[in-house]
């Protein structure tokens, strides 16, 4: 058994009984628990562990850029306690082989629980579909072809049926490649820096085709990453309809805009690009109004000397998993704008709902996978001291406020600042 003492939940100050990987109790009064092993809060706030479904572990493959090892170490420091790795993978996650090397890798590492996404298509060719069936009993929990959109629609009709079928969603990384020849966002910012740009419509039209496609065939659909007005309008249009379409934005679309390419730092070189301000704004306006479901972090590492290119040569990503909930809790929380409540909901529950996971709720009798965060603390975003393999951040040097001080994944404590108990 352990006592987490001394938290705040839901404003109250409380404390934490668990016994094995359980949540036993959340007493008021220590009473007869003072002999057991505690940890103590310090008043600072508990919640649900946060569940990240859109991440780049890079492994098998590209282990330079991250590794399974440090990118769940990055998730524990992030306060998630599960994540969801996409497929873009080398070999790509498109069969039960690589999704049963996954599973035993972030089982050899013991932090954070992954869930791993399937590709839609072999190879992530968009020819023909992956198995999705074997993958499923490997322990995949959506498909997506992430990093790659399907740009045949018949297959992707074919795919949001079949997985369907089989109980799991469909991802949809939407993008028509042949108006996305650019690197940044079209508009003013990438005329004056000379960058070619990329039309908010390609992203656009496929978040339409999605809709269409998942309205005809009455399934549900999952949208990655939005980051346009357009897009925002499109799936507030189709939930009032009824449609089955959630979606999630990232953290750089809620606090960034194309601003940050015009010094051509490649660290802010992303996809879909960083858009204008009324485009935050409209995303904003989306996580206020519940018509975007969750927050995801789009954890995309890479080298250092793969971002310290000529920007049109930079690959696009952002590291994200270790600055997530600083930037979300300082731009929405701290400023106002939203109840610590809601940006919970949208890192925790909302997004573990999404994809039917055992996670994202702190309740009595629930799986014992919390965070511990501290509120008031100010510092400033520095990725040199991550546990990510990926620096690269446009974030650097900003200030933000809310800090991961433990994470609990599974009952055990995975993450400790102050004892910088090393992961
Ligand atoms: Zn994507
Ligand atoms: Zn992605």
């Amino acid at each position: 058994m352990l006592l987490i003492k001394n938290v705040k939940l839901n404003g109250e100050l409380t404390n934490i009984l668990l016994t094995g990987n359980k949540i036993t109790s959340i007493v008021k009064d220590l009473g007869d628990f003072m002999d057991i092993p505690s940890i103590d809060g310090k008043g600072n706030t508990i919640l649900p562990a946060f569940v990240d479904i859109h991440t780049h572990l890079r492994e098998p493959g590209f282990e330079s850029k991250e590794d399974i090892t440090s990118g769940l170490k990055a998730a524990v420091a992030g306060g998630f306690s599960a994540v969801c790795p996409m497929p873009n993978t080398n070999p790509v996650t498109d069969n039960k082989y690589i999704v049963s090397y996954i599973k035993m890798r972030a089982r050899e590492s013991g932090l954070a629980r992954v869930f791993p996404i399937g590709a839609i298509s072999k190879g992530l060719k968009g020819d023909e579909l992956a198995e999705m069936a074997s993958m499923q009993r490997a322990g995949i929990v959506a498909v997506s072809d992430d990093g790659m959109p399907v740009t045949n629609s018949n297959l992707m009709r074919k795919a949001m049926e079949y997985a369907d079928g089989l109980g799991m969603i469909t991802i949809s990384h939407s993008e028509d490649k042949s108006l996305a020849e650019g690197h940044a966002n079209e508009g003013a910012n990438a005329t004056r820096a000379g960058i070619e740009g990329i039309s908010r419509v390609a992203e656009e039209a496929m978040v339409a085709r999605e809709i269409l496609l998942a309205d005809s065939l009455n399934v549900a659909v999952h949208i990655a990453h939005v980051s346009t007005t357009n897009s925002v309008d499109l799936i507030r249009w189709a939930k009032a309809k009824g449609i089955k379409v959630t979606c999630e934005t990232c953290p750089h679309y809620i606090v960034g805009t194309d601003e940050l390419i015009l010094n051509y730092d490649c660290n802010a070189k992303v996809n879909p690009p960083l858009r204008e301000e009324r485009d935050r704004q409209a995303i904003i306006a989306g996580l206020l109004d519940g018509t975007i479901d969750a927050i995801a972090t789009d954890h995309a590492p890479h080298t250092k000397s793969e971002k310290d290119r000529e920007f049109a040569l930079a690959p696009n990503g952002i590291s994200g998993l270790e600055s997530a909930f600083g930037l979300c809790y300082t731009a929405l929380v701290d400023s106002g704008l939203m109840s610590l409540d809601r940006l919970s909901e949208l890192m925790s529950k909302n997004p573990s709902d999404i994809l039917n996971l055992p996670c994202g709720e702190l309740i009595e009798g629930g799986l014992a996978d919390f965070v511990i965060v501290d509120t008031d603390k100010e510092y400033e975003i520095d990725s040199s001291k991550w546990y990510s393999k990926g620096k690269n951040t446009p974030f650097n040097g900003r200030k933000v406020k809310g800090q991961i001080m433990t994470t609990i994944v599974d009952g055990n404590i995975v993450f400790n600042r102050e004892t910088e108990e090393r992961i």
